[in-house]
């Protein structure tokens, strides 16, 4: 993309309301606009981000599910079923909004903050024999929630964007058994985001069943909304709604020896055993021709809070700082204002892809303004071309994170 289409621009300053690190960075950098409190657009380099942090779940998750893409909206007699209409706490609805729309249609339906009591039915009615079953599927989709505290940019917000899987088995056993494997892949996404060496699976409560936990994966982050004890050694946590020193002896740790961190939880793992399938009398038929309970667990990620903490994980004082897995382009392209200089840009964008750059076309502001919106913006790997570079015939390739700085001989890059 040239910067002079990118109509997002950057900007100096954010409105006083904005409380977050990231969501500063990301507004300043143009990366995201605020539509209300804990909704935000992604502008065009955002979604990038989005749409690469996708990609890497996508591409694990369809090692184990395949996608399918649920509703928004449901009618609130599924939430009745599973008796949680009355107390999820953030559960929103809608309805028409004005006098000639409630003419058409009266009907008001639940904004789904999670799709556990959607998904079920659904695999009811097809999956009702045990020769249907193990199956598991995902999506990756906006959830609503009406959250009380959304100051935290992406980390909290009303509307977000959230993978989740389901997955369904004839037994506790195949259940475990694809539970861990969903570990593993998770293991891996958080890798490739480049989080893996800050982020532990972290025991939390709310599994649904007899082990009664369930598993967090939680980064290490300043501003997290969680409190984990890590126990670096055998690396694994414990979220400290769960541990207390009599929980911690149950499982054989010290809890003094326990190291104290903020974290956020970027994905949450839940064996829910029958829960569900208990609550909407989802039952197969076993090949002994016995009726038995469905086995369900639930897995979820929060993309757009993954996006909200990387930004925020890895910024320095001059901006955002992309891990080169996600990040919006591989390369920015910086022309120093001179016809001569943004022609041999022109070029270089062509020859190393107008997918792969971002390239500041501006002739118009200052070469201070151009480095500083580079590094505002945060691709991983500057290109900066410049009388002096061209006499040399070469460009100055400068590496965001370190600073690093190198002069590159244009033939070479080209290959
Ligand atoms: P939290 O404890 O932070 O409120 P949760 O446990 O209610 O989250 P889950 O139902 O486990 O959330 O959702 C799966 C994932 O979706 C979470 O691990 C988190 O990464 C993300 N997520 C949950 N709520 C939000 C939100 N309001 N904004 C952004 N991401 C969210
Ligand atoms: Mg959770």
């Amino acid at each position: 993309m040239k910067f002079s289409q990118n109509f997002s621009k950057t900007s100096k300053t954010v409105s006083a309301e904005t409380e977050s690190i990231n969501a500063k960075l990301l507004t300043r950098a143009g990366f995201i606009y605020q539509e209300l409190a804990g909704a935000y657009a992604f502008l065009p380099l955002g979604w990038r981000v989005i749409q690469n942090i996708e990609a890497i779940v996508r591409d694990e998750m369809n090692k184990i599910a395949t996608e399918l893409h649920l509703t928004s909206l449901s009618p609130k007699e599924h939430w009745q079923a599973t008796k949680r209409h009355d107390s999820v706490d953030v559960l929103m609805s809608t309805k028409a909004a004005n006098d000639i729309a409630l003419q058409k249609s009266t009907a008001e339906y639940i904004l789904n903050p999670t799709h556990e009591d959607i998904i079920t039915p659904i695999a009811k009615q097809y999956a009702a024999s045990y020769r249907d079953l193990p199956f598991a599927t995902f999506q990756i989709q906006t959830k609503f929630r009406n959250e009380a505290r959304a100051k935290s940019g992406l980390l909290r917000g009303r509307e977000f964007i959230m993978k989740d899987l389901y997955s369904f088995h004839t037994s506790e056993e195949d259940l475990k058994k694809f539970y861990e494997v969903a570990k593993e892949h998770y293991v891996a996404i958080y890798k490739k985001l480049g989080l893996g060496e800050d982020t532990f699976v972290t025991l939390a409560s709310g599994g649904d069943f007899t082990n009664e936990y369930s598993h967090e994966f939680q980064t290490i982050l300043e501003s997290g909304e969680d409190t984990i004890y890590l126990d670096r050694k055998n690396n694994i946590a414990y979220n400290k709604e769960v541990a207390t020193p009599e929980d911690a002896k149950k499982l054989g740790v010290d809890f003094s020896e326990l190291e104290e961190v903020k974290a956020s939880e970027v994905g949450n793992i839940f064996p829910l055993g029958t829960k569900y399938s208990q609550l909407l009398d989802y039952y197969f038929t076993d090949n002994d021709n016995s009726r038995k309970l469905v086995w369900m667990g639930s897995y979820g990620i929060g993309i757009s809070r993954l996006m909200g903490v990387i930004a925020e994980k890895f910024a320095d004082e001059k901006g955002l700082v992309w891990p080169e897995s996600i990040a919006p382009y591989k390369y920015h392209i910086i022309a120093l204002p001179d016809k001569a200089n943004i022609d041999a840009a022109e070029e270089l964008y062509k020859t190393l892809g107008k997918n792969n750059c971002l390239f500041d076309d501006r002739s118009d502001v200052s070469p201070g303004e151009k480095f500083g919106d580079a590094d505002l913006i945060g691709i991983p790997t500057q290109i900066v071309i410049s009388k002096k570079t061209l006499e040399a015939d070469s460009v100055e390739i400068v590496d965001r994170k370190t600073g690093n700085k190198e002069l590159v001989k244009i033939s070479e890059l080209k290959n």
